[in-house]
């Protein structure tokens, strides 16, 4: 059995965690977010938590050293050997460096590097209707994913809640954080021949059709 190992990438509100919940569920793999993992440290006031929140909150990249460590660790983990999801990681070029090389070091490779574009005015409406599940994180919005009741989680009955840096001046942070810093990586994926492009726009069931037809594919691909 060839693993199948994915990265989500896109700016931020593109709807990687909210395809991330979903493909998961098709094709059994790990699902590795750093922002949640993140903003688990941060709910457990952990040092780790504390030191990440600053830059969290301003809307800037916590340092590699930081996320290199949980990544490295998480990816060796028993429910992500048949295969991941990385979803808000690599986020610069050395990120993706080192990732290329605790994957080399173990004989683990890439399957596909997967880019959800939309536009940023689309995405500061995205982010700033953003709802969280403040216990396991699911996805909703005001307007284009309301829950059944408002302010609860229409899985688990949680208290949906805005996450800290979804404020209007961090949005704008991030999304120029995302232009210099993690959109190069779409021509570093693109020149490795791994990247395959989704249109965003479209509803969260019709990005979810495309890129579960295009990984049933890559998977083929590469059993061949
Ligand atoms: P990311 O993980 O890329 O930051 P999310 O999956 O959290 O993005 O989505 C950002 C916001 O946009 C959420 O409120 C989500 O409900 C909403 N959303 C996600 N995908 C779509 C879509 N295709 N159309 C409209 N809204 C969407
Ligand atoms: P979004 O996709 O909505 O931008 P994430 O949940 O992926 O949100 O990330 C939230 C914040 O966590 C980022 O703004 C950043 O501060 C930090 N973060 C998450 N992943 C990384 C990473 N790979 N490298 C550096 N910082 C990260």
């Amino acid at each position: 059995m060839v693993e199948t190992n994915l990265i989500l990438l896109g700016p931020p509100g593109a709807g990687k965690g909210t395809q991330a919940e979903r493909l998961q569920a098709d094709f059994a793999l790990a699902h590795i977010s750093t922002g949640d993992m993140l903003r688990a440290q941060v709910a457990q006031g952990t040092e780790l938590g504390r030191e990440a929140q600053k830059y969290m909150n301003a809307g800037e990249l916590v340092p590699d050293e930081v996320i290199l460590g949980m990544i490295g660790q998480r990816i060796g983990e028993q429910d992500a050997r048949e295969g991941f999801l990385l979803d808000g990681f690599p986020r610069n070029t050395s990120q993706a460096d080192a990732l290329a090389a605790t994957l080399a070091d173990s004989g683990r490779r890439l399957t596909g590097v997967l880019l959800i574009d939309v536009p940023d005015e689309v995405l500061v409406r995205r982010l700033a209707g953003r709802r969280v599940c403040v216990k396991s994180g699911h996805v909703y919005h005001v307007e284009f994913d309301p829950p059944k009741r408002e302010d609860v989680c229409d899985q688990d009955g949680s208290r949906l809640i805005q996450r800290d840096d979804d404020r209007e001046e961090t949005i704008r942070r991030r999304l120029e954080v995302y232009a210099r810093q993690t959109a190069p990586l779409i021509d570093y994926y693109e020149g490795a021949g791994l990247l395959r492009r989704f249109d965003g726009q479209r509803n969260p069931n019709e990005v979810h059709d495309h890129i579960r037809a295009t990984v049933a594919t890559l998977r083929l691909e590469d059993e061949l």
